[in-house]
């Protein structure tokens, strides 16, 4: 990994006591969580921060889960997407209560941030609940008042697993130079055009950046589809600088 670069927020990295404030729907599988962390230190959209839940007998088990805002003092928002048999995510869904505590550590990556002060055009590539640190990136854009020329194409399994959809929908609207262009891989809805696929060249290269214009692109997701939207990226021109990935694989 890259050194921090200057912006980046060197903090030492301590376990810190935050408690939940609320907690929203997005998904039948996904809920974002409100977080109060006194003496949060801040952080880049992008970064991610590592969760501890310690079980009566001590038993502990962290995950990573992506900041889904940018820094708004104490207050973080995460959005977890339930894991079947899962250990840690199907707890924070069903379990965590307003008001209980959970141990938090971060904020954590100094590469696969966006900062307000570029002006490049970004291209995000989502895969699923990949999508949560992407949309920190267009918060963070809004919040900034940045004209940085953003696209993000999202892929989802059925419309109904798309996270922050109305909020999406808004920021096309409102936000002057974000577009948001949609694959679904199993149930597309009624009047898209083409059918439900995976990702592939002709969504990368009709939803993306040409080369030529030096976009910096950001994709985050489960590792396969990481690894397949670099590669095609890779392939049509864009230089692996410029190219900055995060694999949502197993943690802990
Ligand atoms: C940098 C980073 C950022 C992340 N950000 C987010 C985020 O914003 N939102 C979010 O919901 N998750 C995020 N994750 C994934 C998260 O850390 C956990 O892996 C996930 O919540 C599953 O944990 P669990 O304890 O419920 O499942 P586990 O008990 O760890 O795993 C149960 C089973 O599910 C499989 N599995 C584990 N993780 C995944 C996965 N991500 N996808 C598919 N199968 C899996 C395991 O192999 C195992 O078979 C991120 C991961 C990383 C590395």
């Amino acid at each position: 990994m890259a050194a921090p670069t200057a912006g980046a927020r060197v903090a030492p990295l301590t376990w810190r006591v935050g408690r939940l404030v609320e907690r929203r729907t997005e998904t039948p599988t996904a809920q974002t969580l409100v977080l109060e962390v006194p003496g949060w230190p801040g952080h880049l959209a992008g970064q991610h921060l590592d969760v501890r839940l310690t079980a009566e007998d001590g038993y502990q088990a962290a995950r990573s889960y992506s900041l889904a805002g940018p820094a708004d003092g104490d207050r973080i928002e995460l959005t977890v997407q339930r894991v079947p048999d899962g250990e840690v995510s199907p707890y924070l869904i069903d379990t965590y209560a307003v008001g209980d505590p959970v141990e938090v550590r971060g904020p954590v990556g100094g590469w696969f941030v966006w900062r307000p002060a570029e002006t490049a055009p970004v291209l995000l590539v989502g895969g699923g609940s990949g999508v949560v640190p992407l949309m920190a990136m267009v918060r963070a854009r809004r919040a900034a008042g940045s004209r940085a020329p953003f696209r993000l194409l999202y892929s989802v399994r059925t419309p109904v697993d798309v996270f922050y959809a109305d909020e999406l929908r808004r920021r096309v609207r409102d936000d002057f130079g974000l577009d948001v262009a949609y694959v679904y891989t199993r149930e597309a809805p009624e009047g898209w055009r083409g059918s439900p696929h995976r990702i592939g060249l002709a969504d990368v290269n009709t939803h993306g950046w040409p080369p030529d214009l030096q976009p910096l692109c950001y994709v985050c997701g489960p590792t396969g589809f990481v690894e397949t939207v670099a590669d095609l990226l890779v392939g049509l021109g864009h230089e692996t600088r410029r190219v900055r990935t995060e694999r949502f694989g197993p943690t802990g």
